[in-house]
């Protein structure tokens, strides 16, 4: 089933566009990855998807209902949750404050706790720092954090703006491993990512974004082993 769907999405910043009608689906259960250059315009796809941007064309469509002028907050009601760009934990909260905010919308105490309990253990290094203030973690921690966050709103679909950014490769492997558990236990992914190589083989399947356009879609697997791809994102010739 089909639960993302942008139809000819274009923004525009003032009089510059970013984004030239791109179209993408994501289907229940998958992970999908973005990848693009610099500038390719996968930060905005991102922004149109949460409501922080709104579209000056086109469709989006969030699980059967079209959310194209929702406001941010209710895409977040209705399960769509970006763990953001450059982490933007808040630093003075301890991890667990951090956390807590993540489950901000929901009422539900007994899954809170059960989602809570998922996080910790999928994180045993936000367990060991859960009084620590999230503002001294490590960069990988943060990244964590961001994610565990983001999962305590028990997303439907799971929103990534460059998880592997700033990491050393150890960390990035960690953090992919996790991304590929969080969607083994059920939650649907998007991911944009610079990191092509780690991001397409974990990846279902993946779009190709340059300068606000698609210009190429295929299996995760098919795209790592595209020659044009190769060359362009994956630095072999
Ligand atoms: P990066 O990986 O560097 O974040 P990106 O693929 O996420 O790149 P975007 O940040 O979406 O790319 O930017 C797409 C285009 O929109 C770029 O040309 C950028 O200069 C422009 N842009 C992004 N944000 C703004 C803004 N707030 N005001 C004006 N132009 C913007």
């Amino acid at each position: 089933m089909t639960l993302l769907e942008l139809e000819n999405v274009t923004v525009a910043y003032g009089r510059i566009e970013a984004l030239h009608g791109i179209s993408l689906t994501v289907n229940e259960g998958e992970v999908v990855a973005l990848i693009g250059a610099n500038g390719a315009g996968k930060t905005t796809t991102m922004r149109a998807i949460s409501g922080t941007r709104s579209l000056s064309e086109g469709k989006i469509t969030f699980n059967g209902e079209d959310i194209s002028k929702l406001r941010a907050d209710l895409r977040v009601v209705r399960g769509l949750c970006q763990s953001p760009e450059g982490r933007q934990i808040f630093p003075g909260m301890t991890v667990m404050e951090n956390l807590d905010m993540g489950a901000y919308t929901r009422r539900d105490s007994a899954g809170i706790a059960a989602d809570l309990d998922r996080v910790l253990t999928l994180f045993p290094r936000l367990a060991e720092r859960r009084k620590q203030a999230g503002g001294t973690l490590s960069g990988g921690e943060q990244q964590m954090l961001a994610v565990g966050r983001a999962l305590m709103s028990r997303p439907k679909l799971l929103l990534l703006d460059e998880p592997s950014m700033g990491l050393a490769p150890l960390v990035i492997r960690q953090i992919f491993d996790i991304i590929t558990e969080i969607n083994q236990q059920g939650t649907t992914i998007l991911l944009v990512e610079q990191n092509a190589q780690q991001a397409l083989s974990r990846a279902h399947r993946g779009y190709v974004l340059e300068t606000g356009r698609i210009v190429k879609e295929g299996s995760g697997q098919d795209l790592l082993h595209d020659p044009s791809v190769k060359e362009a994102y994956l630095g072999v010739a």
